[in-house]
């Protein structure tokens, strides 16, 4: 082909991608159609179900074909209305109360669309040492918050489950688990550690390894003098304890282990000690729970989501550990297409402390809610929850319910026990109730073999009505079995 023929075909390329870099005036025809909508969707929040119990899809997106040509922004937007932003849990609603509900506030969508915006890579210095510093402000700050003194690290992951991940691999590594030792080592939790620890040993490799869920109290935490015991016995029998998992707040019960004692036998019987702390580890905010949470400065290495505690919208979880070195050595690698980065590097990088190389700017999601509104709001709106559980949790009982464990945090289980009748079908009854009518989501769960309703309040939108809605349709519900 001639070059003629060659800067032909570059200038019709060029022409037709062009599309891809929207002018001044088409880019503020997006924004109002997109800003329109955030805008309803916001204004709308407070009088929108939390739960649509509608999973049909009758072919919308099949009939909504990716094409050739560009689609209408209205066109996009309406199908979002219809299709995305309608069935399911509403985790953006103050009354999803159910799981450990998320958050989604506002100023954090403006952190993310300018990371988005600018894409500043966040996961090497020396490409934008401005990014890695704001995430390592962070990082700084919960090690503060953790009460890490110097020489911790921490990353910015995904999620909970990715912030798990991380440390575990980091334990493998700093405990020298060989292949050989795996079917010989053991690791000590209880049944309310999240599966995503489980999940994360199996990725990593250590699924062969023995699990000793440790028996645990009326409370849901784990025994400390059955812990010594059971370290014991496998030392003796000529296993290698390795690693200790304790819960800083519990998905299912909000258990929170005795952390501090766990730390004494961990650094007796050296252990690595992990703390979950995905969704109780912001509540170190609280004066009402910070002392609960004595001894999560002991750990090897913690996590807490702040698309939890922090009301962030999905896709951030922290994993901290004491040792940066430890995390240093996890993760490190060499690549000769890397060699020009480490001469400019003063801070170590996200790419330094995790498994991701490339990826999103989420530090920036998370630094522009902490400076737009200051710490105070968040912690106001955690202790906020604390006390809406605590009155939940009163109120229930005068209806005449059965509860669970006294609330540690923001997590309650409740159960309605019939004159007659098979009780586990009536609270399943209720909680149908609650899904039908949809104002407000909860879920449930099975303890000691029975089924119970839980609450879990850590929406920073949940406030009391919310509360109180779902009190009226429980005393309504149980009318007829009195
Ligand atoms: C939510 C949660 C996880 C998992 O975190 P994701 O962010 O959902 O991946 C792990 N542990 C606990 C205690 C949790 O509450």
């Amino acid at each position: 082909m001639n070059l003629e023929s060659i800067e032909k075909l570059i200038s019709k390329y060029e022409k037709e991608g062009l599309e891809l870099e929207p002018n001044r005036k088409k880019r503020s025809e997006y924004m109002s159609e997109v800003s329109e909508y955030s805008e309803q969707f916001l204004d709308e929040i407070h009088s929108k179900k939390a739960f649509i119990n509608d999973y049909t899809n009758d072919g919308a997106f099949e009939n909504f074909p990716f094409e050739e040509t560009p689609t209408d922004t209205n066109n996009i937007i309406n199908f979002l209305k219809k299709n995305v932003d309608r069935a399911g849990i509403n985790p953006a609603s103050g009354g999803h109360i159910g799981y450990i509900p998320g958050g989604g506030i506002y100023g954090a969508a403006i952190g993310d669309y300018l990371a988005a915006v600018m894409n500043r890579y966040a996961g090497v210095f020396f490409a934008t040492p401005g990014a890695v510093r704001i995430e390592n402000q962070i990082i700084d700050w919960i090690g503060d918050l953790v009460g890490y003194k110097q020489g911790f690290g921490g990353n910015l992951a995904s999620g909970g489950s990715m912030a798990n991940l991380i440390a575990i691999s980091t334990a493998r590594i700093a405990k020298k688990i060989k292949s050989k030792d795996i079917e010989i080592s053991t690791i000590y939790l209880t049944k309310q550690a999240h599966h995503c620890v489980t999940k994360a040993l199996k990725i990593v490799g250590l699924h062969e390894i023995q699990l000793r869920y440790i028996t645990m109290d009326e409370k849901y935490r784990m025994n400390p003098e059955l812990l010594a015991e059971q370290i014991e016995k496998d030392v003796s029998d000529g296993l290698k304890p390795f690693m200790l998992v304790a819960s800083a707040g519990s998905t299912d019960v909000g258990a929170i282990d005795p952390l501090d004692k766990l730390a004494d036998i961990a650094e007796k019987f050296n252990l690595w000690y992990h703390i979950d702390g995905a969704y109780g580890g912001f509540f170190l905010l609280c004066d009402e729970t910070k002392d609960k949470l004595v001894g999560i400065n002991r750990a090897d290495s913690v996590i807490l989501d702040p698309h939890k505690g922090m009301f962030l919208p999905y896709g951030v979880g922290i994993v901290m550990v004491k040792n940066i070195n430890h995390l240093l050595e996890a993760n490190s690698y060499d690549a000769n297409y890397m060699q020009d980065t480490k001469d400019y590097q003063q801070e170590y990088s996200p790419a330094d402390l995790s498994p991701e190389l490339s990826r999103h700017f989420r530090g920036l999601r998370m630094w522009v809610p902490m400076k737009l509104h200051g710490i105070a709001p968040f912690r106001a709106c955690l202790s906020e929850k604390i006390w809406l559980t605590r009155y939940f949790y009163a109120k229930v009982q005068e209806l005449g319910f059965e509860v669970g464990p006294d609330p540690e945090l923001t997590v309650a289980a409740f159960r309605f026990i019939p004159k007659s009748g098979d009780a586990n079908e009536i609270n399943k009854k209720l909680l149908s109730i609650i899904h039908n009518d949809g104002r407000v989501f909860i879920s449930s769960t099975t303890l000691d073999g029975e089924f119970w309703m839980r609450i879990a309040v850590l929406s920073f939108r949940t406030h009391k009505y919310h509360l109180d809605i779902i009190l009226e349709l429980l005393e309504e519900g149980i009318r007829d079995y009195k």
